[in-house]
């Protein structure tokens, strides 16, 4: 099973993804964790990408194609994946319908604003695994230290207030219209993001049920 899921930047792609995959045995690819990889390795992809990526603007269209491209020719993708943050605007969505990869369904988290706010600001990432944790909703068991790897919880750079908006705004002006492109396609499944972790996941598993 392939699938996209889409949303806002804190609409819950990364935690909804993580309970998709181990429900399904399929892999997330998350371009977003990709690109900070690249960043902290500081690759010649990571400096390409660094200025985007900080100030909370969508890396080039040509870049991003060309890393999910090279990651989808990978063995492990055979048994199905889901793109978490990809694609983000309608030329990466038509590029992916020219790689001919075939997707199943596409889901949305739908989200306000107001609450997508509220959220990533109180969003914190381990460094070193990327889980995702929440100073209220997903609190780690020792403050500031990750459940899995016990790395550090930093907050990402991106999620500062003054980057959140304009993260917002550029989901809104080049993401929020492949909800229109996959409706098209008759693909688009959206899932209310405001109702709590447990309640999307339900309804995101009882929409794929029926696609196995
Ligand atoms: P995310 O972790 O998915 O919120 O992504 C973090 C940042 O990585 C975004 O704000 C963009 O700068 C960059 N990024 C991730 N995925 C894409 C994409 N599909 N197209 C362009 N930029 C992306």
């Amino acid at each position: 099973m392939n699938l996209i899921l889409l949303g806002a930047p804190g609409a819950g792609k990364g935690t909804q993804a993580k309970e998709i995959c181990k429900k399904f045995g399929i892999i997330s690819i998350s371009t977003g964790d990709m690109i900070r990889d690249a960043l902290r390795s500081g690759s010649d992809l990571g400096l390409k990408v660094k200025s985007y990526m900080e100030t909370g603007k969508l890396v080039p269209d040509d870049i991003v194609v060309d890393i999910v491209k090279e990651r989808l020719k990978k063995d492990d993708c055979k048994n199905g994946f889901i793109l978490d943050g990809f694609p983000r605007t309608i030329p990466q969505a038509e590029a992916l319908d020219i790689m001919a990869v075939k997707i199943d369904k596409v889901i949305d988290i739908d989200t306000p604003d107001d609450v997508i706010v509220a959220r990533i600001s109180g969003r914190r990432v381990c460094e070193k695994c990327a889980a995702i944790y929440h100073m209220e909703n997903i609190k780690p068991k020792v403050e500031g230290i990750c459940d899995v790897c016990s790395g550090t919880l930093l907050k990402r750079k991106d999620d500062e207030p003054s980057t959140i908006m304009e993260r917002l705004k550029v989901y809104h002006e080049q993401s929020e219209p492949l909800k229109d492109y996959y409706k098209k396609q008759g693909k688009l499944v959206s899932v209310d993001g405001t109702k709590g972790i447990k309640n999307a996941t339900e309804e995101i598993l009882k929409a794929l049920v029926n696609t196995l």
